[in-house]
């Protein structure tokens, strides 16, 4: 689209309409970081508001409220509740976000087992925790999950427990992928369900196959790509080499 002139003949103002050079992105990315686990929480938002929360990690009163201040000081309006899996630190917020804006939990059903497990786990680490609604939602690899103008592709990545998933955002280049791959490391696999073999194939076929500039979107620490971890990750230069890990 090119500059239009309009020539306001009466007032005898020139407005000149510059052209839109690009179009802004369509997704809004807001990280907050939860609980003693420093646990990341996404909120993925397009520009009408339509969103999804992803791995509400927001047991304390405190930082329900910091979510919930986010998400109305914008105007959103959360259409999904999802997990990439449930382990305890992912899943402390479920409960509170089903109930303030009535969402159905989704997840792979493969984690079923897993988020049973989180009511004993937190008892066991001592943590309150009001249980999460269950997988009722249920998200299978090659799902699409769609608000707004925004799908995001689910891909099936076990291993740091048996049924991971990760959201992956291909027009705009992202993916949430939870526990799987961090800067520099990987999800531990020794927790029930965990496998160090299956976790380094989920990696090297589901989301090193992604296009080198894709921005991995971890649940815990910083963002990272998929270029910087094919060349520079540890645990991929050992698995690559053949090396135990
Ligand atoms: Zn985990
Ligand atoms: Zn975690």
């Amino acid at each position: 689209m090119g500059s239009r002139c309009i020539h306001n003949a009466r007032m005898g103002i020139l407005v000149l309409q510059q052209p839109k050079l690009s179009e802004p992105p369509m997704s809004s990315i807001a990280r907050f970081v939860f609980s003693a686990f420093h646990e990341n929480t996404y909120v993925v938002a397009d520009p009408s508001g339509a969103c999804a929360i992803i791995d509400p990690g927001c047991g304390e009163p405190a930082e329900q409220k910091t979510l919930a201040d986010y998400i109305e000081a914008h105007g959103l309006k959360p259409e999904w509740l999802l997990n990439t899996h449930c382990h305890i630190d992912h899943v402390l917020g479920n409960a509170f976000v089903a109930q303030r804006w009535g969402l159905e939990l989704a997840a792979h059903a493969g984690e079923r087992v897993v988020l049973e497990a989180a009511e004993p786990t937190a008892k066991a680490y001592g943590i309150p925790f009001t249980p999460s609604p269950r997988i009722t939602q249920v998200l299978e690899a090659g799902d699409t999950v769609r608000f707004g103008s925004i799908a995001l592709e689910v891909r099936f990545v076990p291993g740091h427990s048996p049924a991971h998933i990760v959201f992956h955002n291909a027009e705009e280049g992202y993916c949430l992928c939870g526990d799987t791959l961090f800067e520099g490391s990987i999800g531990r696999t020794d927790l029930p369900g965990g496998d160090t073999n299956t976790l380094m194939t989920s990696i090297t076929e589901q989301l090193l196959s992604l296009p080198p500039e894709t921005r991995l979107l971890p649940g815990h620490m910083g963002e990272t790509t998929v270029e910087r971890e094919a060349a520079n990750n540890p645990f991929v230069q050992a698995w690559k080499a053949g090396k135990p890990i």
